[in-house]
Formats: C-alpha cells, structure tokens, sequence
C-alpha cells in the first residue's frame, strides 16, 4: 500500500460544554469527523483511511461514519495522549505495510486536496513534510503580570497544521522510540520526528484548514464555512382554452381564457413546487400528484406548494428565496404582482422581499407569443440545516 491516512479523533479537547464529543458536532449537515474522513477518502491518492477514537466514542462513531467505503478501514481505540494515540494508529496500519502516512487531526474538517497534494509533494523528497503557515501576528512574551516583557521575533516562526505526512516506517520508529523513552506528551507528529532527528519540511497549509477548538468555532464554522446551499429550479405551460379567469401565482384573474389542467392550472404554482422540489432533490410534481389521480381534480395548487415546503422543512433545510418568471402576452401582470408576491410569500411563510416575480413576452414569437399558452419558469434557493445528533 503506497498511502494511508490516519486521522486522530481520541483528544478531549472540547473546552466548552457540549452534548456531544468534539468530533462528532454537528457540522453544516454532517459532523466535523464525517467531513474530515469524507475529505481524505475522497482525495485519489489515499489507499486507506485509519480513526483513532476514544473507547467510548464508538457508538457516536459509528453513527457519524457511515460510508460503505472500503477504503475506510475499522476504527482502533486511542490512548491517554495525542502521541500515544498517534503509535496505536501507526501499530494498526502496520500490517498493511504502507510506504507513508497522513497524520490528521479529525478537528480540522476544511483541509483541502491542495493541501494534501503539497504534503505528498514534499513527501517525496524527504522524510516528512507537514502543512504550515508563517506567523504573521507580531508576538509577545508576557511576566508573571501579563504584561510584555519582550517582544519575539516572527520571522522563522511558523504555525504547525495538519496534515503532516512522513515516510511510514520512520515515523513509527521515531513514535516507539519516544514511548521507550518515556516521552508520551508530544503535541505533534512533526515533534516526535524531529526529536527521532528526521528532517520536516514546511510547506504552506491554509487558514482555512484551522482546528474546530471551541464551541464558537464549531458555531462559525456552521455559520460561515459550509452553508449548504442549494438551489432547484422548474418550468411548467399550461394551454389556454376557452374559459374567463386564469389562477396565476395563487391569484385569481379575470381573463379572455381560461388556463386547461387537471388541477386550478396555476403554471406559475407548479414551476414553483418544481423548484422546491428539486432543491432537496425529491421528485416531481408530477410523480408526486398524477394527473390520473382524481383528489387532484381540479385541486388548488397551493396544495401542490404546502406539500413541496414540507418536504424542505423535511430535508431539513429552509427556503432562502424563490424567483419566479411568467411568460405571457396577456394578461397583464402588473397589477396584480404585488398580490401574487404576497400570496406566495404567505404560502412559504417567507419575507415578500424574498419573493421575485417578473414577467416577460416572447415577443409574439413561439406558443406563448401566438397566446396558445403560458409558461412559467422558477428557481427556489433553500439552505440544508444541520442534522441534529441523537
Ligand atoms: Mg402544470
């Protein structure tokens, strides 16, 4: 086996309450070591994926890391420390015999496959590369009064990350050799190679790639890093027959036709529950409502719509925003758009600013231009929350 990742998930360094053990938080839909074993499993130079947890995690674990993936092998119990529970790590992927490894912390979800590469990269010239990033903050060494006694030089100075890649069979040397010696308090891999006298090169990591240390940062990182946004758009026509009234975005409007369809033919609803649907990938509307189906006959379709928000809230995510364009020559939709904005917004139970409504002609031209019938097209933006944990 060429390359292993081994990803340490057995600190408990939570320094804020929480329910759940660090690694397991929710994070934008998954949980902080889903994402990280999902990032390393997904970069294409990784043979296998190693966790370390703590003994009382595995439920959480096993819950949290679902995926059939092969790669991802049983997870191994952590010792009292980092170090120790880094050489547990090393002595399960022993057998396996690969020529390097990835050492991860699970705290650090946003590691990116730029990272990765550049560690591999430097990986290859020499026994140990990790990711890094220069100081740039000016330092300070305080006295007992915390007040500045000195300032400290920042050149030189860099800030160590994960992952930090090394050569495997000298860094599981390099790991035995420090627990003979009885140094078990080592806070990170780069340390137990230098003190074993392996050269570690610096190569540049990411602010982005930072450790979830505290329950604020699990909450910026739910807020900022990874919104989970998704988008779903529809399209719908409907003919126009004889008739006096067409419904138009909820909205009732005398006409000189009427619009044909199973249910009350409201294009604008169904290219609307489209969207909706689409964005938390469920199906159709017309999968889900058959025009075979005789409870539809002549349906409203802010049903159509009620059941499309349900099964966002579902999902579980919530509708950001909705655009919608009628495209018709008549009839005028003007007058009647701020009606039609607030009926959808009353039917989303959104803010009407977050309802868009234009309408459009197609110049004469196409079916809609000879008023054989009115399109209606709309996109639905909705963001994922994420999963509670039971
Ligand atoms: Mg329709």
């Amino acid at each position: 086996m060429k390359t292993a990742a081994l990803i340490l998930a057995a600190g408990r360094g939570l320094r804020a309450p929480g329910p759940l053990p660090k690694p397991y938080a929710p994070l934008a839909g998954d949980t902080v070591i889903g994402r990280t074993v999902a990032v390393l499993l997904a970069h294409p130079a990784i043979d296998a994926v190693q966790v370390v947890i703590a003994a009382a995690d595995a439920q959480h674990y096993a819950t949290a890391v679902a995926t059939p993936d092969p790669r991802l092998l049983p997870p191994v119990t952590g010792g009292a420390s980092r170090q120790q529970s880094a050489l547990m790590g090393l002595i399960a992927l022993e057998p396996r015999a690969p020529d390097q490894v990835l050492i991860h912390d699970a705290a650090r979800p946003f590691v990116t496959a730029d990272i990765i590469d550049r560690v591999l990269a430097a990986l290859a010239q020499g026994p140990a590369a990790i990711a890094a990033l220069p100081v740039t903050d000016s330092l300070k060494r305080a006295d007992a009064d915390r007040r500045v006694a000195a300032d400290v030089d920042r050149n030189d100075l860099w800030r160590a990350q994960t992952p930090q890649g090394f050569q495997f069979a000298p860094i599981l040397a390099a790991h035995r050799a420090a627990a003979a010696a009885g140094r078990t308090e080592m806070t990170d891999d780069a340390q137990v190679a230098q003190w074993a006298g392996l050269a570690v090169a610096l190569v540049p990591g990411a602010e982005q790639n930072r450790k979830l240390t505290t329950a604020e940062d699990l909450v910026m990182a739910n807020s900022q890093a990874l919104i989970d946004v998704r988008t779903g758009l529809g399209f719908d026509v409907h003919r126009l027959v004889a008739g006096d009234h067409v419904w138009l975005c909820g909205v009732r409007l005398a006409h000189t036709h009427g619009l044909e369809g199973h249910s009350d033919a409201d294009v604008a609803l169904h290219a609307l529950t489209d969207a909706l649907l689409g964005a938390v990938g469920e199906a159709d509307i017309g999968q889900l409502f058959p025009n075979t189906d005789p409870r539809w006959k002549g349906a409203p379709s802010h049903l159509f719509v009620s059941e499309a928000v349900r099964r966002v809230r579902l999902c579980p995510a919530q509708v950001m925003n909705v655009d919608i364009t009628l495209v018709c020559e008549a009839p005028r939709i003007g007058p009647y758009r701020d009606a039609m904005r607030q009926r959808i917004a009353e039917l989303l139970e959104l803010e009407v600013g977050r309802v868009g409504l234009k309408a459009t002609t197609t110049e004469t031209l196409g079916f809609t231009g000879r008023r054989e019938g009115i399109a209606a097209l709309a996109t639905a933006t909705v963001v994922r929350m994420p999963r509670t944990q039971s």
